[in-house]
């Protein structure tokens, strides 16, 4: 059973999607006006392991993250760099798909683009007006906060006390500070659409809305996004929805995650405080930058410094280097083959044990660091039997249960170094031969001396020598 902790109610729920083994799980993707900070890549990472653990609980999830590919800051950048907008667009989304990449998130089952969802927008906004929670002013259209009761539902923030602490702006023809738009008339400069209420763009809070009902309905199971966007975001998302649609709760589970710090201060583009998905992923292993995101619980703030990533690097290594252990034990025993001993049943064992402990521990609202504990605890168990295990099967099932949980966190000890273990094994392969050839040698020349040395010395390395029938024959241990 699995627990997540809904930010919608503020506490751990038991985990029922909506339609049986159905998931539709919807994640605010980026707005693609800028390369992506690794504070992005911590929530593409986050959401990318909490869908992989779902399927792997045999839940069939449907993964939808948008792109942003118009609003304000898209419409700025593209002006300062006398660039079309759309132009701008396909850029920085050709730079997040390689960044996704990189950090081996699974593509999404659709990555819709807000510019392709005009018209749906339109649809929604008018059922808004017709529902009575939303007003037109010279070419905007308005949320009408004051017509929804619920709103605060979210982010708990407290309708009165917002509209105290805020002003109409100038340019703005909002009846109320809360109030929110859902539709902006257009202005010089600006990529347009025809609308009921004159050429305009939508806002950014109706895109999310629009996108998520489209493709999963209402209501559907699972919201993702940092932190930073409970309010105004999806605060403004929910009433969207609920109020065009008329549902108490247009998404079922909220999930956000925290904030990822540099050297523990804030990160901030504005301060310059701050590093690029890709200026990181340049200067450190990419499987280990996954594996530091994935380092904290999501919902915990974490920070970036150079040391944690060094000590990614080296968890890495130790995850790398125990599948390796696996896999040379796996090819020495091919040659020696089938036995059993303590070592085997300890790393069944301890085989057992980490499935179970992974699983407790991410059933518990995704503790991917509690996972990760579990994990090196069995590199230990791995370290301490493999060498003497003697079972090829209770090897390969040990190697199957470590890359396949590491998998599950999105991380691929595949190709690592097998070529390098292999060869390492051919190069021992061919000194043993060389020296059994030479032993040969000297006991033709009646030389024993020379041919009993070069059998201790080789036991002394753990390699025995038999003479069969056939001639020499050689097996470690
Ligand atoms: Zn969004």
């Amino acid at each position: 059973m699995i627990t997540l902790y809904n930010t919608r109610t503020r506490k751990k729920e038991e985990f029922e999607p909506l339609n049986d083994r159905k998931v539709g799980m919807y994640v605010c993707g980026p707005t693609v006006y800028d390369y992506p900070h690794i504070g992005n890549a911590r929530s593409f990472v986050v959401f990318d392991m909490i869908r992989r653990y779902l399927e792997y609980r045999g839940y069939n999830v449907y993964y939808v993250t948008n792109f942003t590919d118009i609003d304000d800051k898209m419409i700025d950048r593209a002006n300062k760099e006398g660039i079309e907008v759309s132009e701008l667009a396909e850029k920085f989304i050709a730079e997040y798909r390689q960044i996704a990449n990189e950090l081996n998130i699974k593509p999404a089952n659709i990555n819709p683009r807000a510019t392709e969802h005009i018209s749906q927008m339109i649809e929604m906004i008018e059922k808004i007006l017709d529902h009575g929670t939303a007003y037109v002013a010279e070419g905007d259209v308005y949320f009408d906060v004051s017509e929804f009761e619920q709103y605060g539902q979210l982010s708990g923030v407290d309708p009165e006390e917002l509209s105290a602490g805020a002003r109409v702006g100038v340019d703005e023809k909002k009846q109320d500070p809360r109030d929110f738009a859902l539709w902006k008339a257009e202005k010089p400069g600006e990529p347009s659409w025809d609308s009921p209420w004159g050429k305009g763009r939508p806002g950014w809070h109706m895109e999310c809305s629009v996108m998520g009902k489209h493709y999963l309905g209402v209501p559907f199971d699972i919201h993702g996004g940092g932190q930073d966007l409970i309010f105004p975001h999806h605060e403004n998302e929910i009433a969207q929805t609920a109020a065009a649609y008329e549902v108490d709760v247009p998404v079922k589970y909220w999930l956000h995650n925290g904030f990822l710090t540099i050297n523990t201060e804030k990160m901030s583009k504005s301060e310059g405080n701050f590093f690029t998905a890709r200026e990181v992923l340049d200067n450190f292993d990419n499987q280990a930058v996954r594996l530091f995101l994935l380092s904290g619980h999501y919902r915990q703030p974490l920070d970036y410094n150079t040391k944690a990533l060094e000590q990614a690097e080296q968890s890495m290594e130790r995850l790398r280097n125990a599948a390796d252990t696996l896999r040379g034990r796996i090819s020495i025993l091919e040659r020696k083959g089938i036995g059993h001993t303590n070592a085997d049943d300890s790393l069944r064992t301890a085989n057992e044990v980490v499935r179970q402990s992974f699983e407790r521990e991410m059933d518990d609202d995704f503790n991917s660091p509690g996972a990760f504990a579990a994990l090196y605890s069995f590199v230990r168990e791995i370290n301490t039997h493999a060498s003497k295990a003697e079972s090829p099967a209770v090897l390969r099932e040990s190697l199957a249960t470590f890359s396949g949980l590491l998998g599950v966190l999105g991380l691929d000890i595949e190709e690592s170094k097998v070529a390098g273990t292999e060869s390492s094994q051919e190069m021992l392969k061919a000194a043993v031969e060389l020296l059994i050839e030479l032993r040969e040698k000297a006991r033709e020349e009646k030389d024993y001396a020379t041919a009993d040395m070069i059998r201790e010395r080789l036991g002394e390395a753990g390699i025995s020598i038999s003479d069969t029938k056939d001639g020499p024959t050689w097996k470690i241990g």
